[in-house]
C-alpha cells in the first residue's frame, strides 16, 4: 500500500481563500476589517521568520496587521502595558505574543494578560478551560489545523482510535481535547509511555508531536491508518540541512492510508488557522455568525 499524501499546503491556501472571502464581505457589508496584533520581544531568528510570515499572510487575506517589536531587555510592566492597550483597541481582534519570550519574562503571566476573546493562539487559561469542558473557545492553531485535515479526510472521527504522541500545552493536550470533542477514542502517549510501538499500532489516527526526528517508524503503524506528523526537525543529511518530521516518512508512507509530508503538511496549516481564528474572534466580537468550517 502507498499512502495518500495529505496536501497541507493546498489545504492551507484554501483556508486562506475562504478567510479572504469572508473578510471582504465583512468590509463591504459591515465596514469592519479584522485586525491581528503580533508582539515580538527580542531577536530570536526563527521567531522573526514566523512573525514576518504571519504579518505578510495577514495582509494578503485583507486583514490589518499590527506588528510590535520590542527589545530583548523589555521589562514585564512595559509588555503588560502594551497588551493592555491592544486589549482595549477596537481595531485589534486578535493578539499573539510570539513565544518563546526572553527568560526574564513570565510567559504564563503575559499570555494570561491577553483578553481571552482576542487570544488567537488559544493559550490563555480561560480558553484552555473552555476547550477542556467542551465550550466555545479560541483553539490553538496547530491542533486546529490537524483537526481540519482529519475532518476533511474522514468526515466523522466518531469512534476512531486516535493516538497523540506528545502532551505539550501547545500541541498534544489541545489535540487530544479536539479529538475527544469529535468523539474519537483518544490515547495520549509521552516519554514515559510503555511500549509505544504497540500503543501506536492500535491507532486509526496517529498524531506525532514529539520533536524527535523520524522517531515513529513504519513498523509501528497499523496498515491503512492516518498519520499526522506535526514535527519540524532540522537535521544534517550528507552535509546538507534538511527538514524532517517526527515520523520516518518513507517507511510510514508504505503502510499508512494517508500521511502528511514534512514540509508541506501540518506546517502551512498553522498560520492559516491563526488567520481563521482572528476572523472568528472578529465575528464573535461583533455578534456576527462565525465562519463556517473554520472553527472547532
Ligand atoms: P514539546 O517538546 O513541548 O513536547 C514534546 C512531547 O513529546 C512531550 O510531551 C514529551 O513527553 C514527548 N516525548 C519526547 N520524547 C518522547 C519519546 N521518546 N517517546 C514518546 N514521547 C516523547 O514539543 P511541542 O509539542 O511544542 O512540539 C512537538 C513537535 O512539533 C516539534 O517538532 C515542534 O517543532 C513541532 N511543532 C510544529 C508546529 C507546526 O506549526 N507544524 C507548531 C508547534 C510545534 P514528556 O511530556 O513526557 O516529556
Amino acid at each position: 500500500m502507498t499512502a495518500r499524501i495529505i496536501d497541507g499546503k493546498a489545504f492551507a491556501a484554501d483556508v486562506r481563500a475562504r478567510v479572504a472571502t469572508r473578510v471582504a464581505s465583512l468590509r463591504e457589508e459591515q465596514g469592519i476589517t479584522p485586525g491581528l496584533a503580533v508582539v515580538l520581544v527580542g531577536e530570536d531568528p526563527a521567531s522573526q521568520v514566523y512573525v514576518r510570515a504571519k504579518g505578510k499572510q495577514t495582509v494578503e487575506v485583507g486583514m490589518e496587521s499590527f506588528e510590535h517589536r520590542l527589545p530583548a531587555d523589555t521589562d514585564e510592566a512595559t509588555l503588560l502595558a502594551l497588551i493592555g492597550r491592544l486589549n482595549a483597541d477596537p481595531r485589534v481582534h486578535g493578539i499573539l505574543v510570539q513565544l518563546p519570550l526572553p527568560g526574564h519574562l513570565d510567559s504564563d503571566l503575559v499570555i494570561n494578560a491577553i483578553d481571552p476573546a482576542k487570544d488567537v493562539d488559544g493559550f490563555h487559561i480561560s480558553n484552555v478551560g473552555l476547550l477542556g469542558t467542551g465550550q466555545k473557545a479560541m483553539v490553538p492553531c496547530t491542533p486546529l489545523g490537524c483537526l481540519m485535515l482529519l475532518r476533511d479526510l474522514h468526515g466523522s472521527l466518531s469512534g476512531m482510535n486516535a493516538v497523540v504522541i506528545g502532551r505539550s500545552n501547545i500541541v498534544g493536550k489541545p489535540m487530544a481535547q479536539l479529538l475527544l470533542g469529535d468523539s474519537a477514542t483518544v490515547t495520549v502517549a509521552h516519554s514515559r509511555t510503555r511500549d509505544l510501538p504497540e500503543v501506536v499500532r492500535r491507532a486509526d489516527i496517529v498524531v506525532a508531536a514529539v520533536g524527535r526526528p523520524e522517531m515513529v517508524r513504519g513498523e509501528w503503524i497499523r496498515p491503512g491508518a492516518t498519520v499526522i506528523d506535526v514535527g519540524i526537525n532540522r537535521i544534517d543529511r550528507g552535509g546538507k540541512t534538511v527538514l524532517v518530521g517526527d515520523v520516518h516518512y518513507d517507511s510510514a508512507a508504505a503502510v499508512a492510508g494517508a500521511i502528511t509530508p514534512v514540509p508541506g503538511g501540518v506546517g502551512p496549516m498553522t498560520i492559516a488557522c491563526l488567520l481563521a481564528n482572528t476572523l472568528t474572534a472578529c465575528c464573535r466580537a461583533n455578534g456576527l455568525p462565525e465562519p463556517e468550517g473554520l472553527t472547532a
